[in-house]
């Protein structure tokens, strides 16, 4: 094999979940891995809450889910609530699970917003599933038999990225993975390729590989500080530049979903675990101070706080290449898309997959680098689009900050898809990737942005017809909600069962 050898520097979130999936797949090989990471500089300390794609990389790599969660201090997530980001006073929650059923072939949105302002027919949120069991505080898994009401959405989770961070660095051990403590302070290239070729520790130690993985946070200590490949800054489109994370006891019934409240100049997560709730407030330093964000964290969380205010600065883009000679790079170093829609986890896991996909076996080809690279370039302007359209879909003028977000240029890519809802109601899919059909709609409707026409073959269905059904369904859904467990009841039978 050509690469006999890999490094990863860095062990956060994105440095662990390399190693552990590395090790899953070659640890019966001569391959060697090694991690280095560093106390003195530590990790961002934030990244609690997942989306559901998490589930392939924790099937992968073979955990099992009760043991994960009590590990992790988990919680069970079903989506995130937003509230005041259409207007003051409005709240939606943005579910893992479909909306409706598509009555006579026609997609179920389309007779919704058609039906809409007939008596009875009632908000779009009435139709999904998951949303009912968030906002009662309910769980259950969801049901393989597709024509289960319980096949109608999946979950994600909510976990302490600490306890995280452990227990994948048990997993990768386990499977010969190599840690390092050290702080690196050198590296060094090859003249002629121009690869990277070797590391120096703060020890003196000069630690050689074939492949390094870049996982060393914000700073990009390879693939920036050393390779020099630029960053593409999106902070045009995404104002928010700051954020401030502090923990406090949870004051409640320990909810199945994110919180996300938009405040005047950013907005105020709070995430529920098991033994704690994370909070943050994610701001615009042009539009307010620090200090002012603090206390509007402060205000927000309503609790006492459990450990000193984590202040975090941060610029919002992507480097222009992620994969550059024989350096991948993933987590934090290879961009940064704010936390609201929780998609930093995600595209780890998408850059471990394309690597696992493209890892060299033979000679190092330029396209397996090129493809990676096209990939991530993707799926992050996805995500990218896909948080801007809250931002600007909204009606508020109550601060600078959101008259910019309200009236700002948009990508073009994301002009097109919103000129396409609001004439038809038609949503710019594409097969794979994170949020499809239903996220958008969730935002578009959530947010107010309706459409101007709607799908003409929903009127072959009568006007008493579709009411009868969706009468029907609503009733359906809230009955399935009910009779779930607990989302609490849930969590505390898995621990007593540890
Ligand atoms: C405010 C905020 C909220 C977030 N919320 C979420 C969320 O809810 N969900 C989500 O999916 N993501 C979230 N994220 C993103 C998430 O935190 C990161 O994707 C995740 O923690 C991965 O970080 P990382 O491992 O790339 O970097 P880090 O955690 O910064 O780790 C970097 C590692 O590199 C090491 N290192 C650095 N320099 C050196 C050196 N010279 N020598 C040796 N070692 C070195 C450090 O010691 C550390 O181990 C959030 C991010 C922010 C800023």
């Amino acid at each position: 094999m050509l690469v006999k050898r890999v490094l990863v520097v860095g062990g956060g979130t994105a440095g662990w979940m390399t190693a552990a999936a590395l090790s899953n797949k070659f640890g019966n090989s001569p391959l060697e891995i090694r991690l280095i990471e560093s106390a003195e500089i530590g990790t961002v300390g934030v990244g609690e809450a997942t989306v559901p794609h998490i589930h392939h990389y924790n099937s992968t790599l073979g955990f099992d889910e009760a043991d994960f969660m009590v590990r992790t201090k988990a919680t069970f997530k079903l989506g995130v609530e937003f509230v005041n980001w259409g207007r003051i006073g409005n709240s939606y929650i943005h579910p893992f699970g479909a909306y409706g059923e598509d009555f006579g072939g026609v997609p179920f949105h389309q007779h919704w917003v058609r039906m809409r302002d007939q008596p009875g027919v009632g908000d779009f949120e009435a139709f999904s599933l998951p949303i009912h069991a968030a906002r009662m505080g309910r769980f259950q898994h969801p049901d393989r038999d597709p024509s289960s009401l319980l096949n109608t959405y999946n979950y994600a989770y909510q976990f302490d990225a600490s306890l995280y961070a452990r227990f994948l660095r048990e997993y990768s051990e386990a499977r010969g993975v190599v840690r390092q403590e050290g702080k690196v302070v050198d590296v060094a290239l090859n003249g002629e390729t121009g690869f990277v070729e070797s590391v120096a520790l703060d020890s003196g130690e000069r630690i050689e590989a074939d492949l390094f993985v870049d996982c060393s946070g914000f700073r990009g200590l390879l693939i920036e500080q050393t390779l020099k490949t630029g960053y593409e800054e999106w902070t045009h489109w995404l104002p928010c530049d700051r954020a401030i994370a502090i923990p406090c006891p949870n004051d409640g019934p320990v909810m199945p979903l994110t919180r996300s409240t938009a405040q005047q100049s950013g907005w105020v997560w709070k995430i529920p675990l098991q033994h704690r709730c994370g909070n943050g407030h994610v701001y615009s330093s042009s539009s307010i101070s620090d200090d002012e964000a603090l206390e509007v964290l402060l205000g927000a969380i309503g609790a006492p706080p459990l450990a000193d205010p984590n202040k975090l600065r941060f610029v919002t883009g992507k480097r222009k290449k992620q994969w550059v000679g024989n350096v991948v790079a993933i987590g934090l170093s290879s961009g940064f898309l704010e936390p609201l829609e929780s998609t930093s986890i995600h595209l780890i896991q998408l850059a471990i997959g394309r690597l696992l996909d493209f890892f060299p076996t033979g000679e190092w080809d330029p396209l397996d680098a090129e493809e990676f690279n096209r990939v991530m370039v993707l799926e992050y302007e996805r995500v990218r689009d896909f948080l801007i359209l809250h931002y600007n879909a909204t009606e508020r003028d109550d601060s600078d900050f959101w008259n910019y977000c309200r009236t700002m240029d948009l990508p073009e890519s994301l002009k097109y898809k919103i000129d396409l809802f609001r004439e038809r109601g038609v949503v710019v899919n594409y097969r794979d990737g994170m949020f499809l059909e239903p996220s958008w709609l969730a935002v578009y409707l959530g947010q107010n942005v309706m459409p101007r026409a709607h799908d003409p073959l929903s009127e072959r269905l009568s006007d008493a017809d579709l009411i009868a059904a969706m009468a029907d369904l609503r009733a359906r859904y809230a009955a399935a909600a009910v009779a779930m467990p607990t989302h609490e009841a849930l969590l505390a039978g898995m621990a007593a069962a540890a």
